[in-house]
């Protein structure tokens, strides 16, 4: 017999005890369903549900110790878990924190960038060996993973950079330990670039060249006392330096428009505090 989950089902239950409903069996495993054979039905303390075309079963307990919550506080909280689920990312399934495991391909590259070691723990930045990427993981404010980009290694691949699906555009957030500049903030593309300048002031990343309003909005709320702005001298970087601009012109005084030949990951500590004053 197939189990029917509530989140299928309790939403549609009718609110009247002893009332019944018909709808379509959306993940039905007998096939698709359009003759509306998912029967749910509302008792005083369960909804039932029961599929005419799988014979599926499913049961929700609406009263819980004693306790009698609403339908529609019910309705709303399996709403909510729902949205969770669906907005929760996860790593690849066989990545590996631990440097030695790393491909030589895959430090080569970090190491080109002078992301150290100490570097690679500290984003907790990770290794697939099934997809031969390194993963550079995005954690919101919470440290919960909200975003990752997979950057191959072979030559030839395509997408160079693989990416995991999101609810809305994310964008990269880190806060510098450097307590000098702990109120200057830098705008590049990408994470390594974030990474990197993290360690001189506070930055964020676009995750390509297209700024977010919530992204501007994040920012303004920091107050910053400086904000540069490090994007790549190509279309795409000149593009998106005029989008930043006009986005950011309507929140914030002053943005520094960096014009640098490098990517702020090419350069060394030395040269982004020299750019970053
Ligand atoms: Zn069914």
């Amino acid at each position: 017999m197939t189990y029917i989950a509530p989140h299928e089902y309790v939403e549609y239950a009718p609110s009247m005890v002893g009332g019944q409903v018909h709808i379509n069996h959306a993940s039905c495993s007998a096939g698709i369903d359009r003759k509306k054979r998912l029967y749910i039905k509302r008792n005083e303390s369960t909804i039932v549900a029961y599929c005419h075309n799988c014979g599926g079963k499913g049961i929700y307990h609406i009263t819980k110790s004693g306790s009698t919550r609403s339908l529609t506080s019910l309705k709303k909280e399996l709403k909510e878990k729902e949205h969770k689920i669906v907005k929760k990312v996860v790593f690849p399934k066989d990545v590996t924190f631990d440097t030695h495991e790393f491909s030589t391909k895959a430090l080569a590259w970090l190491f080109k960038y002078n992301v150290t070691v100490s570097l690679i723990t500290k984003h907790k930045i990770c290794y697939s060996k099934s997809m031969d990427r390194v993963i550079l993981p995005v954690f919101d404010d919470k440290g919960e993973l909200v975003f990752w980009q997979g950057r191959a290694l072979a030559e030839g691949v395509y997408p160079k950079y693989l990416s995991c699906s999101s609810a809305e555009k994310p964008f990269m957030f880190l806060r510098t330990t450097n307590p000098d500049k702990n109120n200057v903030w830098v705008i590049v593309e990408d994470v390594l670039s974030a990474i990197r300048c993290s360690e001189v002031c506070n930055s964020i990343a676009l995750l390509g060249t297209v700024p977010t309003t919530k992204m501007a909005l994040v920012l303004k709320k920091e107050n910053p006392s400086k904000v540069f702005l490090w994007l790549d001298n190509d279309n795409a970087g000149w593009f998106g330096k005029q989008k930043c601009n006009q986005l950011l012109s309507l929140l914030l005084d002053d943005v520094h428009t960096v014009h640098h030949p490098s990517q702020p990951k090419e350069c060394s500590v030395v040269t982004l505090t020299e750019v970053l004053l």
